[in-house]
């Protein structure tokens, strides 16, 4: 082995371990930890990121990839060329950004939460405007640190997805826009033909819980190297491939929200799972972008947890566990209930086919504040008339409208095309392992997940971040991201859903 490779990989093993101790913290946080703890739970949090960063920006992690980069490590295909390339990668990347950034940004960061919270429960924008500016200002500064793009939206969206470009992001959303919309009209038409109406019952908790365990498990996610807990905002976070944590809610009235909160967290949790042991503690053990990971919990939460094949196998072990509430019931009613579609306001209850538009209305409205064509303080009215434009309807109050995602409050923008990314590869993927495996619906009514559980470990899941995600998508699919398997599956399983031409 090089003398400059063991060196690197210690350092990197440090980094690893420090981000997993504070992953286990902040996973503490937000499930069992006392409200009382969070002062102290912030310090402690906010030392072990300052350490990790401080130990992967160092300049001894530069000296030693400038050395190993000088003896020709990082262009073939050996464990130590893929680890130096994606190495020097990441650290390009964080060092882009001045430490003083970091820290003028988390202490706004607070505050912006503070107000963002406080602005909701006034159901007043105004009062989150000023600190919002502070953010978009504190965004455009993150951006324009990227030297290799045209603008600060562009430089920031590398943060996110720097496989991607704006204009080529503007052209897939129009694409999909312009065959959700009608849809989505076309739907609201004809909203009496799928009847969810039975499943706002009072659902018992502790029968909740056993539902989630059971699906999880069945899809594949394993209890001895895995949690489920319960929180008020599901997440998925692991410490190790050995040690992942997924969380969901429960809601009396709601069995469904927690179900596929579950299905959704524990599909990341399976790319975790399976991501390569040989790379542990390094960051070529980590998944491929944001949007690769959504593609994950996505398939397992939509293609897979929504199909009819899933409930002709779930529905007897949902209805042993809730007899009164299923009586007279059977799979299809379940399947035609969690496929109901609609126009909404809020985001994360979306269904399949309002889904990416919500993000489109996002999209749209950070390229303006962006571009300085819209002003903060117009953005509740902007929000208005693109909900209009997008959906046909106009949220009443601020609350079910602009203050809706936490994201904006950290600087979060060019954050949301993931979520979009996610839902276009998740389908390209399933119909590439559909032709792989010709039996996937039968294995399914079976409850027999295991193949395409394998198919994903192979095809996406052990590759870790050796490729970016168009790479890993041409790899997985044999060719390049398109909308067209997208399409395909929400038009099929939509138009028959709701009877129409
Ligand atoms: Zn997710």
């Amino acid at each position: 082995m090089d003398s400059d490779y063991q060196p690197l990989l210690d350092v990197l093993a440090e980094v690893s371990d420090l981000n997993a101790a504070s992953a286990v913290l902040n996973w503490d946080e937000l499930t069992y930890m006392p409200k009382g703890g969070a002062r102290a739970r912030g310090e402690q949090e906010a030392t072990l990121s300052r350490l990790a960063h401080q130990a992967f920006t160092s300049d001894q992690v530069g000296e030693l990839l400038a050395n190993l980069e000088a003896k020709g490590v990082g262009s073939g295909s050996e464990p130590a060329d893929l680890v130096v390339h994606e190495t020097r990668i990441q650290y390009d990347r964080m060092r882009l950004v001045p430490s003083e950034w970091v820290g003028r940004h988390s202490a706004a960061a607070s505050r912006a939460y503070q107000s963002w919270a406080k602005a909701r429960e006034a159901k007043d924008f105004s009062l989150f405007a000023p600190d919002l500016e502070i953010q978009l200002a504190l965004a455009k500064e993150r951006g324009s640190y990227v030297p290799s793009a045209a603008d600060p939206y562009q430089g920031l969206l590398y943060f996110h997805e720097p496989d991607f470009s704006v204009d080529e992001l503007d052209r897939l959303f129009s694409d999909l826009a312009a065959f959700l919309s009608p849809l989505l009209a076309e739907i609201s038409s004809h909203a009496d033909r799928v009847d969810r109406s039975w499943i706002n019952v009072e659902w018992p908790e502790a029968e909740q819980w056993k539902a989630f365990r059971a699906a999880t498990e069945a899809i594949g996610f394993d209890y001895h190297h895995g949690r489920l807990d319960p929180t008020i905002h599901p997440f998925e976070t692991s410490f190790d491939r050995d040690d992942v944590r997924i969380t969901t809610r429960i809601i009396p009235r709601d069995l469904f929200s927690g179900f596929f909160g579950s299905l959704h967290e524990a599909g990341h949790g399976l790319y975790e799972r399976g991501l390569p042991e040989a790379f542990r503690r390094t960051p070529m053990a980590e998944a491929s972008s944001s949007g690769m990971h959504e593609s994950q919990s996505r398939l397992w939460e939509n293609l897979v947890g929504r199909s009819m094949p899933f409930w002709q196998f779930f529905f007897p072990r949902l209805q042993a566990l809730f007899p009164s509430q299923l009586q007279g019931r059977s799979a299809t009613d379940v399947y035609r209930a969690v496929n109901w579609s609609g126009p909404s306001f809020n985001r994360t209850e979306a269904d399949e086919v309002s889904y990416n538009l919500h993000v489109i209305l996002r999209f749209r409205l950070e390229r303006r504040l962006f571009a300085g064509e819209l002003a903060v303080k117009d953005l509740p009215q902007a929000w208005r008339q693109e909900m209009k434009t997008l959906f046909g309807i106009v949220p009443e109050d601020d609350l079910a409208g602009v203050l809706q995602d936490v994201h904006w409050s950290f600087g979060g923008f060019a954050a949301f095309p993931s979520y979009t990314l996610g839902n276009v590869i998740a389908a390209q993927l399933m119909a590439a392992a559909r032709d792989d495996l010709p039996e996937l619906d039968r294995s399914f009514a079976t409850g027999d997940f295991s193949p395409l559980l394998k198919w994903l470990g192979t095809h996406v899941h052990q590759h870790g971040a050796r490729y970016t995600t168009k790479q890993l998508v041409e790899v997985a699919t044999g060719q390049p991201l398109v909308i067209g398997a997208y399409r395909a599956y929400i038009e099929g399983k939509y138009r028959s859903l709701y009877d129409l031409d």
